[in-house]
């Protein structure tokens, strides 16, 4: 058809499959199985319907801006709110990544980097892991277009130390670093208090992991105000309400609940630690996680069929069928119930 020559054409991102059936215990995407923050299901309940025929606020001036800008010592001027982390990070790469230099990234990482550099015409280069999977820091200290990396990352679950991740800030002085946060509330350290010293620094953070809203879609970006402006002008010139109402009040709940914050996360922490000495024992090989999932490789038997044999148990984890990662699964970490389960059912497919 002619009428081809001019549509974009783009290959999506694939996210992990979200099963119909019920019972199937879900390790293949990532999500908290603890339920959100108390107050959101009592914020939600209360929600009034009738205020649904107005817009929302601009996002900046919410309730949630200042909940986030309180918890996290910044002003409102420095915070960037979104539809989750992918639509914070999407309006980072089409405003910040606009060079003929590549934007570089690592070759194992977020499967999301590349498809919006493809869909927004950004060159890239994918730069090696070594054979522990860290970055090699001359890699990132030659001339680019940007720099962005997960932090811990993914799907390895490996944690950059604070001082690496502000060398590679401090050797890229003249574009954006974006460090995607998506996982540092599992045990890592964030960037956020370099953001005062590095105007070039955005630091980005979800709802979707550590507090258990991936379904809601709230992401936020933090960054010093002039990096914050600029994402605003690209954002309100691509459409002025993204965040929906009622997002924008069950957030609140979320963030003000330090306590519950903190305890979920350290019950995620531990059943990890847990969850490293039983794969460990059945034979499998990981790095060392710092996220809510483990990276991990079994030393006989492959990675495609233990990922078929749980999935007829249905035991959802996350395999990819790509170069230098295909021999891994990634295992989100579940309920401590969901973990005997799956252990189990290794018993059965390693033992
Ligand atoms: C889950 C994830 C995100 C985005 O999640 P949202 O639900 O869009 O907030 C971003 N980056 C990484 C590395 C992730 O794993």
């Amino acid at each position: 058809m002619k009428w081809e020559e001019n549509v974009r054409r783009v290959i999506p991102y694939t996210p992990g499959e979200q099963p119909k059936k019920a019972g199937v215990i879900k390790l293949n995407t990532n999500e908290n199985p603890y339920p959100p923050a108390p107050g959101v299901a009592k914020a939600s309940a209360v929600l009034d319907a009738g205020k649904f025929r107005l817009y929302p606020e601009f996002s900046e001036q919410t309730e949630l801006a200042k909940a986030l800008a309180a918890r996290y010592h910044i002003g409102t001027d420095q915070l960037f709110i979104g539809v989750g982390s992918d639509d914070v990070l999407s309006m980072a790469f089409l405003t910040f990544f606009h060079s003929d230099r590549p934007v570089f990234f690592p070759d194992i990482t977020y499967s999301f980097y590349d498809v919006w550099a493809d869909v927004y015409g950004i060159p890239y280069e994918r730069k090696a892991l070594d054979a522990d999977f860290q970055i090699c820091m001359a890699d990132y200290c030659q001339p680019n277009g940007g720099v962005i990396f997960p932090n811990p990352n993914a799907p390895t679950g490996v944690l950059m130390p604070l001082d690496k991740v502000e060398e590679i800030v401090a050797a890229n002085r003249d574009v954006v670093v974006i460090v995607d946060e998506a996982y540092i509330d599992f045990g890592g350290t964030s960037a956020l208090p370099l953001i005062d010293k590095y105007d070039n620094l955005l630091v980005v953070q979800t709802f979707s992991k550590s507090r258990s809203m991936a379904g809601m879609r709230i992401g936020y970006a933090m960054g010093q105000p002039a990096l914050i402006r600029y994402l605003n002008d690209v954002k309100y010139s691509v459409n002025s309400y993204t965040m929906n109402m009622a997002a924008l009040e069950l957030g609140v709940s979320a963030v003000r609940d330090e306590a519950y914050f903190g305890a979920c996360c350290r019950r995620i922490i531990e059943t990890r630690e847990r969850a490293e000495e039983e794969l460990a024992k059945r034979g499998f090989v990981f790095p060392k996680s710092y996220a809510n999932f483990i990276f991990a490789s079994h030393q006989a038997i492959p990675a495609q069929e233990i990922f078929e044999r749980l999935k007829e148990n249905d035991i959802y984890v996350r395999w990819w069928d790509k170069e230098r990662i295909n021999n891994y699964l990634r295992i989100t970490i579940g309920t401590d119930e969901q973990m005997e389960a799956l252990y189990r059912a290794l018993d059965e497919i390693c033992g």
